[in-house]
C-alpha cells in the first residue's frame, strides 16, 4: 500500500481549496460513509488504471492490462478547519441521502432507476459536486503526477464546476466496494479536443465519472446519463458489465471525435 507523507505542516504549505493556512490537516479521500455504505475497509482505497482499449476495438469486453493498487484514504493535500467544518460539512450533509440510495440500489431497482431517470435531475447538481470533490480528493491514483489544475481545487472551494469539466452517471452489473477507476488518455498530436483527466469511482451499483476537456465538448458512449454541465439522458442507456467500460468507452468516444473532426478515420476503421 502507498502510505503518505504525514509530516506536519510547513510554513508553505495551505488548504489546496481555499490557500488558507489555518489548522491544516490532511482529511479522508473519501468519506468514511461512503465506504460504510458498501461495507468496504474505509482506511483503503483500491485503483484500477486500464492501460489500453484495443480489447475493446477488437469486440471483446475483458481488460488483460489493469494495474490494480491500493492507497491509504487520505488526501495528498492539506484541507483548513474553515472548508472542513464550512462548505465540505454542508456539501456532505447533502450529499448523504442521494449518494446512499443510488449505492445501495439492488440489481432489480437499476433498470427501474433507468427507465425513470427523472428522479435523478433534482439531485444531478449535489451529485456533480460530490463527485468533482471525490475524484480531486483521489487524485493520487492518477498516474500522471499534478494531472488535475490547481484552479480546480480552489472552484471546488467555491462550490463551483469549472469549464470543461463534465460529470456522468452509469450502473454497472455487478456491484462493488469503493473503487477508483483511470486508463489511458488517448490524446494524440493535433487533436482538436483533449482529455487532461478522466477519472471514475464505483460503489455498489454505481458509477460516476469526472472527466476534464480542452477543447470542444464531445458525447460519451450514450450509455450513461449526463449530470454536468446539463442534465441529460441518451436513448440507449445501458449497464456495464465491467465498470472500466465508462473509461473505455470515453477513450473511444474521444478518439471517435477527433478523428470526425478531423476527417481522418484511422483507429476505428480497422
Ligand atoms: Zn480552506
Amino acid at each position: 500500500m502507498e502510505l503518505k507523507d504525514a509530516a506536519t505542516p510547513t510554513e508553505e504549505s495551505e488548504c489546496a481549496f481555499c490557500g488558507g493556512k489555518d489548522s491544516l490537516t490532511k482529511q479522508h479521500a473519501v468519506p468514511y460513509w461512503l465506504m460504510h455504505e458498501v461495507h468496504a475497509d474505509p482506511t483503503v482505497i483500491h485503483s484500477y488504471q486500464l492501460m489500453e482499449i484495443s480489447s475493446l476495438l477488437s469486440g471483446s469486453f475483458s481488460f488483460p492490462k489493469v494495474i490494480e493498487r491500493d492507497h491509504e484514504n487520505v488526501t495528498g493535500f492539506w484541507t483548513c478547519d474553515r472548508c472542513v467544518n464550512g462548505w465540505i460539512h454542508d456539501l456532505e450533509t447533502e450529499a448523504i441521502k442521494p449518494f446512499s440510495d443510488l449505492v445501495h440500489l439492488p440489481d432489480s431497482s437499476v433498470s427501474d432507476v433507468l427507465s425513470s431517470v427523472d428522479t435523478l435531475r433534482p439531485d444531478s447538481d449535489v451529485l456533480s459536486m460530490g463527485a468533482f470533490k471525490t475524484v480531486l480528493s483521489c487524485d493520487f491514483a492518477v498516474d500522471e503526477v499534478h494531472v488535475i489544475p490547481e484552479e480546480h481545487y480552489r472552484a471546488c472551494g467555491e462550490q463551483r464546476i469549472p469549464n470543461g469539466v463534465s460529470v456522468d452517471l452509469g450502473f454497472c452489473r455487478e456491484p462493488s466496494g469503493f473503487r477508483i477507476l483511470s486508463g489511458p488518455l488517448g490524446n494524440c498530436e493535433g487533436d482538436m479536443t483533449r482529455c487532461v483527466y478522466r477519472v471514475a469511482f464505483q460503489s455498489g451499483h454505481l458509477i460516476m465519472m469526472v472527466r476534464y476537456t480542452d477543447g470542444p465538448f464531445y458525447d460519451l458512449y450514450p450509455g450513461t446519463i449526463s449530470l454536468y454541465p446539463e442534465f441529460r439522458v441518451e436513448e440507449e442507456l445501458d449497464i456495464f458489465r465491467d465498470s472500466l467500460e465508462i473509461i473505455a468507452w470515453d477513450v473511444l468516444a474521444l478518439t471517435y471525435h477527433n478523428e470526425k473532426a478531423s476527417d481522418f478515420y484511422g483507429l476505428l476503421e480497422t
